[in-house]
């Protein structure tokens, strides 16, 4: 599509806009300087924006506390005592998994540790992880201090993917070509799905076929993934995934996390895990009996019963997601990703404020465009949010910006580039 940077065209791409009435379902907070106008928000890859349905979520489980007291667990539309199980099929349906395969608890970085302990299980010949370089801190310190507790120094048993001088992003070639090489001494290949830092989108399938015929596992973490991009989590052969539920699923902060199994290693009560009372044969999960036994699927993961609370934004949420479904928001988010583009190259294009470091074919990047910025970067940060605009700020110097399909318009878009035209003016 041949884009143009003016209002016009973006007010024009809105009207044609079929998932346009969504935005109206989200609550925005207001720019700091003028409360008659929303701020311009970009930041869903950090922090989702509010569903107006969340409010009444919460209030009817304080209803069937109040109502209930105990008794919420077995009463009530949504008994407590099943509550995971309400969100099940829409996870499944976001991650591209069966029902069995997945389930919603604890928070993300403590399901990343409960999969390491069941998918990184090192021995002396096959002890690596093959990782990204600069992933996600919480992930890096996972991996690290995982391998430190098994015996082995993660100078040895941590192997990173790193772009080639140069080059901001990672080859597919490269990965495979690491994967080939390291592999027969890996236990474990754990990549992101999207790069929180560039916001590239990994070729997941190619990754887990790789990893697999060199012997060793795959584990994916969706963190800006899940809810931003297609994922087919079964058919991709992942042995596991994990994914958190308050960036592009907008479910609240310290929204709970998602857990992918794939069903060979489900149902497999032999594989070593952390358990709790909630991952245990719930037929008789109540009899209070000596001896694990897990229950079949991801759910033989769980630990403890659900955080109702945040359960319920995340369900809220999910609701949104099934109905507007992942296809149609993708095909928007490409569109919106490209005209973000557009409009960037357009208002700064030559003067050197930025380069764009996120991959340029939509195939291989979310909605997110990361700007490199030079010695104005913290700056124009700083001007943005002054403004009303709501990115967010990676150091060094790293400007990210993420318009969802679910509540960003092209006129936001348009609205962005004439901000950032008039930076330093
Ligand atoms: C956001 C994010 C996290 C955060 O982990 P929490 O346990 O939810 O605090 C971890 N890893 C990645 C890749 C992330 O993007």
């Amino acid at each position: 599509m041949q884009y143009e940077n003016t209002l016009d065209f973006a007010q024009n791409l809105d009207r044609q806009d079929a998932l346009r009435h969504y935005r109206e379902r989200f609550v925005f907070p207001k720019h700091p300087h003028d409360s008659d106008n929303d701020v311009l928000y970009f930041c869903g890859n950090s922090l989702g924006l509010q569903p107006g349905s969340v409010r009444q979520a919460l209030l009817d489980e304080l209803d069937q506390w109040a109502t209930h007291g105990v008794e919420g667990h077995f009463r009530g539309k949504m008994p407590w005592m099943h509550y995971h199980k309400f969100l099940t099929p829409q996870s499944a349906r976001l991650v591209g998994a069966l029902p069995h395969e997945v389930v919603v608890m604890n928070t993300l970085t403590v399901n990343l540790h409960l999969m390491m302990v069941s998918f990184y299980r090192p021995t002396p010949g096959r002890f690596k992880i093959i990782m990204e370089a600069g992933a996600f801190p919480s992930d890096q310190y996972a991996m690290e201090t995982q391998v430190r507790w098994h015996g082995y120094d993660p100078k040895d048993a941590i192997v990173e993917l790193a772009p080639r001088p140069g080059e901001d992003t990672l080859r597919t070639a490269d990965i495979l070509r690491v994967i080939g090489e390291e592999g027969p001494q890996a236990a474990l290949v754990m990549l992101g799905g999207v790069n929180y830092y560039t916001g590239q989108l990994y070729d997941m399938e190619k990754i887990a076929a790789a990893a697999h015929n060199a012997g060793a596992c795959a584990g994916f973490d969706l963190a800006h993934a899940a809810g931003n991009v297609p994922l087919d989590l079964h058919r991709w052969n992942a042995d596991f995934a994990v994914w958190c539920s308050y960036k592009y699923l907008n479910s609240g902060p310290g929204g709970p996390s998602g857990v992918f199994v794939h069903e060979r290693h489900g149902n497999n009560p032999g594989l070593p895990r952390f358990a709790g009372w909630w991952g245990h044969d719930e037929s008789e999960r109540f009899e209070m009996k000596k001896g694990f036994k897990p229950m079949r699927g991801a759910e033989g993961w769980q630990l403890s019963n659900a955080q109702i609370f945040s359960f319920a934004a995340h369900k809220a949420s999910l609701d949104i997601f099934d109905e507007a479904g992942i296809p149609a928001l993708r095909a928007k988010s490409e569109h919106l990703t490209g005209f973000l583009e557009f409009v960037l190259e357009a208002s700064r294009h030559k003067d050197g404020l930025f380069r764009i470091i996120t991959p340029r074919n939509p195939a291989e990047r979310g909605c997110q465009l990361s700007l490199l910025t030079d010695g104005r970067g913290k700056a124009l940060f700083d001007f943005l949010s002054e403004h009303g605009a709501i990115a967010d700020w990676r150091e060094p110097n790293v400007i990210r910006f993420a318009p969802v399909p679910l509540y960003n318009s092209f006129e936001d878009i348009w609205r962005l580039g004439a901000l950032l035209e008039s930076f330093g003016k």
